[in-house]
């Protein structure tokens, strides 16, 4: 199979949808790889590492759409790439269809067949080729917010970790999922005092067994998130309700009443945000005061450390791309039901029942 991987054109997206190990997986197992110059170039993937890899080079995207028979990227397809999918081409890539019925009817349009990366399942229920995503906005949310409690961004001016003598600082987690575990374990590395709140009981006995009295893990009411939020230094919000907007677990009111200075990092905000004061920031400008609070609530954390966020999404979504190269896009779906979930469109229909139901298509 010839596989296609071009540069990705969504403003501020700099990750690329293969790495050149990933390509030398590919061309072992007996594929072409094309990869458009520059795919890589600016988290230091380099062509010339592609070309040593066994990929070969090629100046537009015109070029790589035209001789692929599925392309392997990062973001849902630009308007101008949609355009040149054709029938019966598999397109491999993040989607999030349900919030598009544009890119929606422009697939279906296009006769291609479009598998997404996030509606992929896992036999314990999870979203595999989600996960690493959550992984790196949960490790970077500990990042952000301890830049964000220093003086000079509106913050307390209080350490993570404290030194000796002084207290650390008090952090929250809401929800200990992929992301809320990643990010209670980066402050728990930084010595801060560290609490996670979740509703779902298993999922405490599973982190308290996992780091012991290190972390304090603590059952979600309106009363211990209240109590635990007005003590806290920085708050971390990382809850998920699958497929429905984020619960707004900490009200304006709560947000008022909490210390000068103290820091709000909303992770949930790709799904409207917990917070009730939250709202939608970039990386370019990250940060608002509400409240004498600092909020970050940038919508696509991982795109700020696009390198790290490449190679963890490879190491994800190659054993797929490999069966879908492997055995043919058929044979592959028939033979993995997980894979198969992230079918999305089939040629000229509609596969996938939450989309349709949330942008009227026919199903
Ligand atoms: P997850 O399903 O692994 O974890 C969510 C957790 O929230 C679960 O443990 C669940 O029990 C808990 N939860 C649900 N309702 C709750 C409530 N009312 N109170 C307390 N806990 C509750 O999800 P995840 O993969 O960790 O993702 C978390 C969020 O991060 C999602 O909204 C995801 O879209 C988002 N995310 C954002 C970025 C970004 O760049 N901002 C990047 C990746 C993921």
């Amino acid at each position: 199979m010839r596989i296609g991987v071009p540069k990705e054109i969504k403003v501020h997206e700099y990750r690329v949808g293969m790495t050149p190990a990933s390509v030398r997986e590919a061309v072992v197992n007996g594929h072409e790889v094309v990869v458009q110059k520059d795919a890589g170039t600016a988290i230091g993937l380099f062509d010339e590492a592609y070309e040593q890899a066994g990929a070969k080079i090629a100046a537009s995207a015109e070029e790589v759409f035209a001789e692929a028979d599925m392309v392997v990227k990062v973001k849902e397809p630009q308007p101008s790439e949609t355009k040149m999918l054709r029938d019966g081409q598999i397109l491999f890539t993040y989607l999030h269809l349900a919030a598009d019925p544009d890119q929606t009817q422009a697939l279906i349009d296009s006769g291609c067949v479009a598998i997404a990366y996030e509606t992929v399942t896992d036999q314990r229920g999870g979203l595999p080729l989600l996960a690493p995503m959550s992984e790196v906005a949960g490790r970077m949310s500990i990042q952000a917010g301890a830049h964000c409690l220093e003086m000079e961004q509106g913050g307390r001016g209080q350490l993570l970790g404290g030194v000796p003598g002084v207290p650390a600082a008090k952090v929250v987690v809401l929800g200990g999922g992929v992301a809320g575990t990643n990010a209670a374990r980066m402050a728990m590395g930084l010595e801060a005092h560290v609490t996670v709140i979740d509703i779902n009981l298993h999922r405490l006995y599973e982190l308290d067994l996992q780091f012991g009295p290190m972390l304090n893990t603590i059952f979600g009411t309106v009363q211990s998130i209240e109590e635990h939020v007005l003590g806290a230094d920085l708050v971390i919000g990382a809850v998920l309700v699958p497929g429905a907007a984020a619960p707004k677990l900490v009200t304006e009111e709560m947000v008022r009443k909490m210390k000068r200075g103290s820091v709000l990092v909303d992770i949930s905000i790709d799904q409207g945000g917990c917070f009730e004061t939250s709202k939608a920031t970039t990386h370019a400008d990250p940060t608002f005061i509400k409240h004498d609070v600092v909020h970050y609530c940038v919508a696509n954390m991982p795109g700020a450390v696009a390198r790290t966020s490449t190679f963890a999404l490879n190491n994800a979504t190659l054993p797929f791309t490999l069966a879908l190269a492997n055995k043919g896009y058929r044979k592959a779906l028939q033979d993995d039901p997980h894979l198969l979930a992230g079918l999305n469109v089939h040629q000229g229909e509609l596969t996938y029942r939450a989309v349709a139901e949330a942008t009227g298509h026919r199903f």
